[in-house]
């Protein structure tokens, strides 16, 4: 058996359609298109290339992109004065400041200082709490593109086993919430679990967020079982060429799993298709329209 490919490349380009024309409806009802601000301090090559990819696919669906690069010395102070002021600014309806940032600043701070309301990362305290309490939310991307990639497998969850392999802020809590929130038996596994293995193999849908390439192999995945691998890992192989892979076992997976995410081409695309569309979201919401039907 090979497991079908859920194409997030594919999936990111009709949600970027979709995006599109209702950016549209959102300028002429505005009067203004719909604005994201992304804020990025000192010089790292993967934000970079995360922040410039970002400000493309803004200005392609129609939608304004603002970006404030900061040089790696620029103090907590200084950032805090550039978010009060995007936080102001009428035109911005998403803001945004990318991780990591520079040691010596406290990124929990900055965070919360970020308007819930234009909280597109769906990283602000206030978000994190409403996402927890089912109350609407500003929901984090990558865990969204997860949930939209499944639902291409799955009709619905409701009685699944779910297990999401990781914990962090930003991918594993959340999705486990989103998850939760769609009726799927949730349990969430870490670095402390035992028998990972066994754990996985309980999974009807198996979500993966750890940082570790290749780590999960294919004898642990339950024969059929959907899988989401967000993990992005730079390799050497052996000939010394570069390349990405997952934090799943690809080629051994593919042969068990009845559905499954390439890396790359998964669940990368869906990050930044979700940013644009929690920017409509927020536009939305602040301009009391109706919300983006995507
Ligand atoms: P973090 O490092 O913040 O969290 C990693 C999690 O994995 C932790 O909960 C940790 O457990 C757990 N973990 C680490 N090692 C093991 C292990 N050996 N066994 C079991 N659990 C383990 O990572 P992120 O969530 O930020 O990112 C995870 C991956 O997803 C990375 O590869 C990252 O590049 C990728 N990513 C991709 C995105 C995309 O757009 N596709 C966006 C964000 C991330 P513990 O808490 O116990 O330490």
């Amino acid at each position: 058996m090979t497991g079908r490919i859920l194409d997030g490349k594919a999936l990111a380009s009709e949600i970027r359609a979709k995006v599109a024309v209702e950016a549209a409806r959102i300028a002429k009802a505005l009067g203004r298109p719909p604005g994201l601000a992304v804020v990025m301090v000192g010089e790292n090559p993967a934000s970079e290339s995360y922040v410039r990819h970002k400000a493309r696919s803004t200005i392609e669906t129609g939608m304004a992109s603002f970006e404030h690069k900061l040089p790696a010395d620029t103090s907590q102070a200084h950032l805090l004065a550039l978010i009060a002021r995007l936080n102001a600014d009428p035109a911005v309806d998403g803001l945004l400041v990318q991780l990591p940032l520079p040691a010596g600043i406290d990124s929990a701070e900055v965070l919360a200082a970020v308007d819930p309301a234009k909280d597109v990362d769906g990283f602000h305290p206030l978000n994190v709490g409403r996402l927890a309490s089912d109350m609407p939310a500003l929901v984090p991307c990558t865990p969204l593109g997860c949930i939209l990639l499944a639902k291409k497998a799955h009709a619905s969850f409701a009685g699944l086993e779910a297990v999401v392999l990781g914990r962090s802020k930003i991918v594993g809590k959340p999705l486990a919430q989103l998850l939760l929130r769609e009726n799927a038996t949730v349990t969430i596994a870490h670095s402390k679990t035992r028998d990972l293995p066994a754990v996985c193999r309980r999974a009807d849908l198996l979500c993966v967020a750890i940082g570790k390439a290749e780590f999960v192999r294919g004898s642990w995945i339950k024969p059929g079982a959907t899988v989401i691998d967000v993990g992005i890992n730079r390799i050497v192989g052996a000939d010394g060429k570069a390349r990405f892979v997952g934090d799943v076992a690809f080629a051994e997976a593919v042969e068990v799993a009845g559905a499954i995410t390439p890396v790359p081409g998964g669940v990368g695309p869906m990050t930044i298709a979700c940013l644009l569309v929690n920017t409509l979201r927020a536009a939305c919401a602040r301009a009391k329209l109706p919300a983006p039907t995507i």
